[in-house]
Order: structure tokens, then sequence, then C-alpha cells
């Protein structure tokens, strides 16, 4: 508050970091980091400068995903260099602590911990920081939002009711706070038959009502395929296997694009 009365801007950019965008999801399980990855993978594969950053401090998942598990070295100046791969820079809790350790983490231990991820890093000059946020709307996402200056939201939400629900409330509290929607990727949407390529859905079908309520664009439809579940435990994101013919690229990238 003495710091707004001052008139100086709270929210504080990360230096050469142009766009910071949130990847969010109500529930936990839905996809959200599946998309954060495949997200900065396919930028990064278009020769755009990306950095992610797992700021889900209890459950890394960027380590194994992006196939890293390496301590990030130091500069001079004591900044971490990121891990990279795929073009991509990587900053995760998973790099510096085992997860037992973060479990008995708490409050104000893991906001200064989001802030070294964020701030005690080499980033360079950033297109664009992918933010892969803990699930729900606790306390590590307000302070991002209060922290820093936001680009945008991408929520990832599975089709079913009780997603849907969760997603809603989020969704408003981040409207009342005034961080701009990109819009909704829907994961899990529907399995396609190997044999005759009928679709079945199988989580219902809420997100379209949530996106006109909302007034947000329903960003993607992702079927739930395990080639993307298989791509993404062996540390190659679905976006870079069988290049030729791939759906998921264009998915990944259209909420950067708009
Ligand atoms: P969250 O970040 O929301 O907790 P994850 O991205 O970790 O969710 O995904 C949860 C699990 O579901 C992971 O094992 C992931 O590989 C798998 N998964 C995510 N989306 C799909 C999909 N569309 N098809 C198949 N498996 C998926």
């Amino acid at each position: 508050q003495q710091v707004m009365a001052r008139g100086l801007p709270k929210q504080k950019p990360i230096e050469g970091v142009k766009n910071i965008i949130l990847v969010v999801s109500g529930k936990g399980g839905v996809g959200k980091s599946t998309t954060a990855v495949n997200t900065a993978v396919a930028l990064a594969d278009m020769k755009i400068n990306v950095g992610l950053l797992d700021a889900d401090v209890f459950g890394p998942s960027i380590p194994l995903m992006m196939d890293l598990d390496e301590s990030p070295l130091l500069t001079d100046d004591n900044k971490m260099i990121p891990p990279t791969n795929f073009g991509v820079k990587c900053m995760s809790m998973g790099f510096l602590v085992t997860e037992k350790a973060a479990v008995i983490w708490r409050g104000l231990m893991v906001m200064s911990a989001l802030d070294r991820l964020l701030r005690q890093v080499q980033w360079g000059s950033l297109d664009y920081l992918i933010v892969d946020t803990p699930p729900g709307t606790g306390d590590t996402l307000l302070s991002l939002i209060q922290n820093l200056p936001i680009s945008g939201v991408i929520i990832v939400t599975t089709p079913q009711k009780a997603a849907v629900q969760v997603t809603r409330r989020g969704a408003s509290m981040l409207q009342k706070l005034s961080v701009p929607i990109i819009g909704i990727v829907e994961n899990m949407s529907f399995i396609q038959c190997p044999n005759c390529s009928h679709e079945v859905s199988i989580f219902g079908d809420n997100t379209k009502d949530l996106a006109v309520e909302l007034d947000v664009p329903l960003l993607s439809n992702i079927p739930l395929d395990s080639k993307i579940s298989v791509s993404s435990d062996a540390g190659v994101p679905v976006v870079l296997s069988k290049r030729e013919n791939n759906q998921y690229l264009e998915m990944a990238v259209t909420p950067i694009q708009l």
C-alpha cells in the first residue's frame, strides 16, 4: 500500500522479458503443464525467444516433461543460468530441491523461492515467458498477479462439469482483478476411435457455455490421446513428435497468435 501511495508501480517487470503469459487451471490433472510445455516448445520451434517457469513449487512437472534434470549454473553476479532444452529456457524448483524437501515449505518461503525463480535468473531477452502455475487460485497465483505485469492468461480445463465449475470461479477472480484472459483451452475433449475415427466425448460438453459467459474465446479442443501422455512421459513434447501432419503444433500456438 505504501508503494502504491507513492505512485510507484507495484508490478515489476522482469528485465529482458517482453510478455509474461500465465497458464492456469481450477483443478489439477487437467493438462495445464502439458499445455504450458507444448506452447513454449511450439513457440521456440518458430524461432521465438521463450522461457518456461514452473511456478508449481510443490509439484514441479517441467523437469520430466522437458527432459531436464540439472542444477542451474551461476553467473558471476549469482544469477542462475536456466537449463535449456528444445530451445526453451526453463526454471523450476525441481532443479533446486528434491520434491520431498519442497513439501514442507510454507507461505513466505514459497513466495521468496518463487521470486528467486523469476528474478534471479539470467533469462536474457525473451519474447514470452510462459508460467505454469499451481492449480487453483491460491497464494502463488495471487502473488504472481500482484507482482508481475501479466500480458495474458490461458485457462485450461476439461469439459467435465466439476472442472468447469472450479474454472468459472478462478476465471471470475481473474476478471475482477482485470487480468486479461486470452482464452480457454479445452483438454481431454473427446477420444477418437483408432479404427473408425468416431469421436466420443467422455467428460461432457460444459466449456462452450463458460466461454460465452466469460466472453472469452474457446481456443482449442484437444482430444484425450495416448500420444500426448506417452510423449510427455518420454520428455519429448507432442508438438515435436511426428512433425509432418502434427495437429497439435498449430493448436499450441493459437493462443499466442491471437
Ligand atoms: P496438470 O498440469 O493440469 O496437473 P498435466 O499436464 O500434468 O496436468 O497432465 C496430467 C496427466 O495427463 C499427465 O500425465 C499428462 O501426460 C496427461 N495428459 C494431459 N493431457 C492429455 C491428453 N489430451 N491426452 C492424454 N493424456 C493427457
